[in-house]
């Protein structure tokens, strides 16, 4: 955990997430998979919830899906994003669901079911990920 913390920035992150948050600084989305049943999990948890093992392993997302649902941030302001601000629910085309802003789409043209891919960036130096439309 340690090389984690100084990769990415800590204040997104927590120590169920340091994965997910370490992933985005190689440009991949990682998921929480269970190393007995195989199964993926999001959001991460200790316990599989199919099989009850403890292990667990990562395992990288193509990084397409589409909007499973979404809703548009207007107050308060968040430092470092435009107003207004859309997140979005992304089913990932493996089956599990992310949250992630959607802020390349012009908001009058987001749609459930709309295919999007993963966009990797920075902001304010903490590797990040976005959607935009396929
Ligand atoms: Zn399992």
């Amino acid at each position: 955990m340690e090389a984690a913390e100084k990769r990415h920035n800590a204040q997104c992150s927590n120590r169920d997430y340091d994965f997910f948050y370490e992933g985005l600084v190689d440009r991949k989305i990682l998921i929480q998979q269970c190393a007995a049943c195989e199964k993926l999990r999001q959001p991460p948890e200790p316990m599989c919830p199919h099989c009850h093992s403890l292990e667990w392993k990562t395992k990288a997302m193509a990084g397409s899906g589409k909007i499973y649902s979404y809703v548009v941030h207007r107050h308060p302001p968040l430092p470092g994003f435009e107003m207004p601000h859309p997140v979005g629910l992304i089913e990932l085309d493996e089956g599990v669901r992310v949250v992630a802003a959607l802020d390349p789409i012009p908001i009058d043209q987001i749609k459930i079911g709309m295919p999007v891919t993963a966009e990797f960036f920075q902001r304010d130096n903490v590797a990040m990920v976005r959607f935009r439309r396929a």
